[in-house]
């Protein structure tokens, strides 16, 4: 079957529920044993079903499933959150002593939990350029367990080899993981790319309409048991009501992300031409950094970018993001809505400096006409340039 119809089919159980089109919603914390039997092998840990409600529920499963299936991965798992998803795979596979190696373009928070949380309890993290590539060998030590990857990068975009880290990884006896929530499952399944372990936020596309937190890890059996403990003892347990949400989400995400890629690189195509404009960080584009390595592992984009803008006096900057109309300012994407916001590296990269100046924008490109978005963002470079 091709994606799109697997989005439309999968993690349904119509013949469960009289046909009901939709999976429902099961609020649950108690269930039920239906004999002593039952009951005792749960004690054993034997018992094959859901035994209590933050182990899960049937809206959940059905989640699970559908999300394992896209995945190419033998088992999901569904967390309140796509931070409480990373911070599970981290944790499942480490100990004190060990070093870790994280992309330098990492999401910021998964950064600030290296280095707050990770600190306290004396692992080591590095962090790597992330163009490294199959160099990715020479910073590996015997007590290197894990290495992280994210491509494209957050606000900075950069591409990575994917299968040459992890084959490289691997060779070495570290565990992969990849956040992978700018492709999205439809456009890239990173198990099939030596990846140990792929991580989604569905607070993005998968919601696809800004109404609901929540993340995902999917892999193939040999891992999945050290996951689901990990994910059991750190309580993770997300809502049966967003789980049906994320559900639906699944049977429009081709369609919008359809629209997203083609307004992306219509807006983005502008953008390349104004004066403005150093360059805008986005693989799908050609020409782009990252691009050639876009056209090697994913087969589609999404609507989210940079912009690296001249440098700009800051009553300026303010009056860009002031007057802009169509384009939110605020944090997350994958939503219907167009956003921007400024991006501050700050401390956030150390294995090389961002070697530009002026401000660096993100853009999240909605499901707007892309020519109402292009007329709000040329007014916005008219501020821009001191013409408001
Ligand atoms: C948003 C995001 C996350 C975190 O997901 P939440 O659901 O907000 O916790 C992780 N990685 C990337 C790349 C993200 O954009």
């Amino acid at each position: 079957m091709h994606p799109e119809t697997e989005l439309v089919t999968l993690g349904l159980a119509r013949q469960e529920y009289e046909g009901v089109v939709n999976m429902p919603v099961c609020r649950v914390s108690t269930i039920l044993f239906k004999n002593f039997a039952d009951f005792e092998a749960a004690e054993r840990g034997e018992y094959p079903g859901i035994t209590y409600g933050r182990y899960g529920n049937p809206t959940q499963t059905a989640l699970q499933e559908a999300l394992a299936a896209l995945e190419g991965a033998d088992h999901s798992i569904i967390f309140q959150s796509g931070m409480a998803a990373i911070v599970t795979s981290i944790l499942a596979f480490i100990k004190s002593g060990d070093h870790i190696l994280m992309a330098d373009a990492v999401y910021g928070p998964a950064r600030r939990f290296c280095d707050q949380e990770l600190k306290k309890f004396n692992v080591e993290v590095t962090y790597y350029p992330p163009d490294i590539g199959a160099g990715i060998d020479a910073l590996i030590k015997p007590n290197t367990r894990l290495v992280y990857l994210e491509s494209p990068g957050s606000l900075t975009f950069e591409m990575q080899d994917i299968e040459a880290i992890a084959a490289a990884a691997k060779k070495r006896g570290c565990i992969t993981i990849s956040d992978s929530t700018w492709a999205t499952p439809l456009h890239f399944r990173a198990l099939a790319h030596g990846v140990d372990v792929s991580m989604h936020s569905l607070t993005k596309y998968i919601s696809g309409h800004s109404d609901f937190v929540m993340g995902a890890l999917s892999c193939k059996k040999e891992h999945y048991k050290t996951l689901l403990y990990t994910s059991r003892n750190m309580g993770a347990c997300p809502g049966a009501d967003d789980c049906y949400l994320a559900l639906r989400g699944l049977r429009t995400m081709s369609l919008r992300l359809k629209r997203h890629q083609e307004s992306g690189l219509h807006v983005a195509a502008w953008l390349k031409k104004r004066p403005e404009v150093v360059d805008v960080l986005y693989p799908a584009l050609p020409g782009a950094p990252g691009h050639a390595l876009w056209k090697k592992y994913f087969s589609g984009a999404c609507g989210l970018f940079s912009v690296q803008l001249k440098p700009a006096p800051h009553e300026n900057i303010r009056a860009f993001f002031d007057g802009l109309e169509l384009f939110g300012m605020g944090y997350s994407w994958g939503g219907f809505e167009s956003l921007a916001t400024l991006c501050s590296l700050g401390k956030s990269r150390t294995a090389a400096r961002w070697p530009h100046e002026g401000p660096l924008v993100r853009l999240h490109i909605g499901l707007e006409h892309p020519d109402d978005l292009i007329a709000d963002l040329e007014q916005g470079l008219a501020r821009l340039n001191g013409k408001a």
